[in-house]
């Protein structure tokens, strides 16, 4: 395997942000926005909405453009109407292993009532779109079907398939519907591909919407939720003892609060500071220039943690509570204590040392932790001349001298499954997102409208750089 850093020519240095074009959409863009608009306008939240009718809609567009309707596929879930996935093959002129495009059709549930404005409509305001949905993940979801009817307008014959893949329930986790999973385990020569792109690497932009850095995802996280409980007789308040289900479960956490687990890099997360260094100035840039000498400054390794959580999400693992539920009365001593203890383990540690550590830091054999679910392992897939060589060149294209810096993703994708399957998945966009994090997940979800356009252009050269043919 080939280092990131060995294959990277581009020079660093900030490039002024090419200015939004004025010019009128052309027919691929008016394309584009209609399908973000249906998709948007769909629900496909857990509690009201549904997958299905997201896929049935897309579809429809790429079969109304010409690809055969045995190509495109709804696939739904025996015992989850409204759990459906888009499968989506456009057929290229060789046996070279398929690309997968992946995206996710389920959205995070938003109520009308703590919005500004309607979550299912798509609003156009001060240059951005506003719905939810609008940026995590229908942009991409949008983009790559619009792009696929591109091609297929201008003829396009790529080398290899280029098969869409869009999922329901990526953003519940653990969700007995998983799209992605389902389609893994039942339908994997539908999908069977040499890589996948994916969400999860986005770039990101000051707060005048200067265009700072792009992130390419190699690698995620896993994902592990412990629960911690202790159980105790209980009895009258009036009457307490020290040996109380809440203060064991509270000193436990208190410890586990000034915890630190220990920093370790790869080669991705060496990548990312390597080029940060270059990026940032200062106090910063001077130490994370030291975290990467051997052995790494430990000054530098705290200034840094505590500058920005960031950092200390990319170089340790992280265990935090999220969750509390204790006693059953105000007059009476607790009979259990539980919490929610969500962590985020860096690639390749395991979860069982991890699950150890928590035991030692706890330091109370009256906690008892359990894993609440299986973990997915996904190893971090190579950054290969292949892979990276292609993102180079488009961001060149379009951004003359904006670095590209590989970043480790701290939260979850779909993509830990199909890395798990042996499908190694980036996350890469050519999309850019505001520094407050443009309400993902959150309030009045919003992206630059020039971004999704751009997104578009990016992803068109993209995919063709990596399809091949012509
Ligand atoms: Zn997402």
């Amino acid at each position: 395997m080939k280092t990131f850093c060995g294959v990277l020519a581009a020079a660093l240095g900030l490039s002024p942000a090419p200015q939004a074009s004025a010019q009128a959409p052309t027919s691929a863009q008016r394309d584009l926005r209609e399908i973000y608009k249906e998709l948007v306008e769909i629900n496909t939240t857990d509690s009201a909405g549904s997958c299905t009718e997201a896929a049935q809609a897309l579809a429809a567009r790429l079969k109304a453009a010409g690809l055969p309707a045995q190509d495109v596929q709804v696939i739904v879930p025996p015992d989850g109407p409204k759990k459906g996935n888009l499968v989506a093959r456009y057929r290229g002129t060789s046996s070279k292993k398929p690309v997968m495009l992946l995206g996710h059709l389920d959205v995070v549930e938003a109520k009308r009532e703590d919005w500004q404005r309607d979550p299912f409509r798509l609003i156009e305001e001060n240059g951005y779109f506003y719905a939810r949905g609008a940026a995590d993940d229908k942009a991409m979801v949008a983009v790559f079907a619009a792009n696929l009817i591109r091609y297929r307008r201008e003829g396009y014959r790529p080398e290899r398939d280029l098969i869409q893949v869009a999922t329901c329930d990526e953003e519940i986790i653990p969700s007995k519907f998983s799209g992605i999973v389902y389609l893994l385990k039942n339908h994997r020569d539908l999908i069977d591909a040499e890589f996948a792109l994916n969400e999860g690497g986005v770039g990101l932009l000051d707060k005048n919407g200067k265009y700072l850095r792009m992130s390419v995802q190699a690698g995620e996280k896993v994902f592990q939720t412990y629960q911690l409980e202790v159980t105790n007789p209980g009895g009258h308040s009036a009457f307490p003892v020290k040996d109380n289900a809440i203060t064991h479960l509270a000193g436990g956490l208190a410890r586990l609060g000034a915890y630190d687990f220990p920093f370790k890099l790869s080669a991705t997360t060496r990548a990312y500071f390597e080029r940060m260094s270059s990026i940032e100035t200062g106090q910063t840039a001077a130490d994370m220039k030291a975290i990467l000498r051997e052995p790494p400054d430990a000054e530098a390794i705290a200034r840094l943690s505590a500058a920005n959580p960031l950092n200390n999400s990319t170089f340790r693992t992280t265990c935090v509570a999220t969750m509390l539920d204790a006693g059953h009365a105000t007059n009476a001593l607790p009979q259990h204590a539980r919490a929610t203890v969500n962590c985020r383990i860096l690639p390749g540690e395991s979860v069982a040392e991890v699950q150890q550590t928590l035991a030692r830091v706890m330091a109370d054999d009256k906690i008892r932790i359990t894993p609440t679910h299986e973990p997915t392992l996904s190893p971090p897939p190579p950054l290969s001349p292949e892979i990276i060589g292609p993102i180079e060149r488009v961001s060149a294209q379009m951004w003359p001298g904006m670095p590209v810096v590989p970043t480790l993703l701290a939260g979850a994708t779909d993509g830990r499954f199909t890395i798990n399957a042996g499908i190694p998945t980036y996350g890469v966009s050519g999309m850019f997102r505001d520094p407050d994090g443009a309400g993902v997940h959150g309030l009045n979800e919003r992206i630059r409208v020039r971004t999704l356009y751009e997104g578009h252009e990016f992803l068109y050269r993209l995919v063709k750089l990596y399809g091949g043919g012509r």
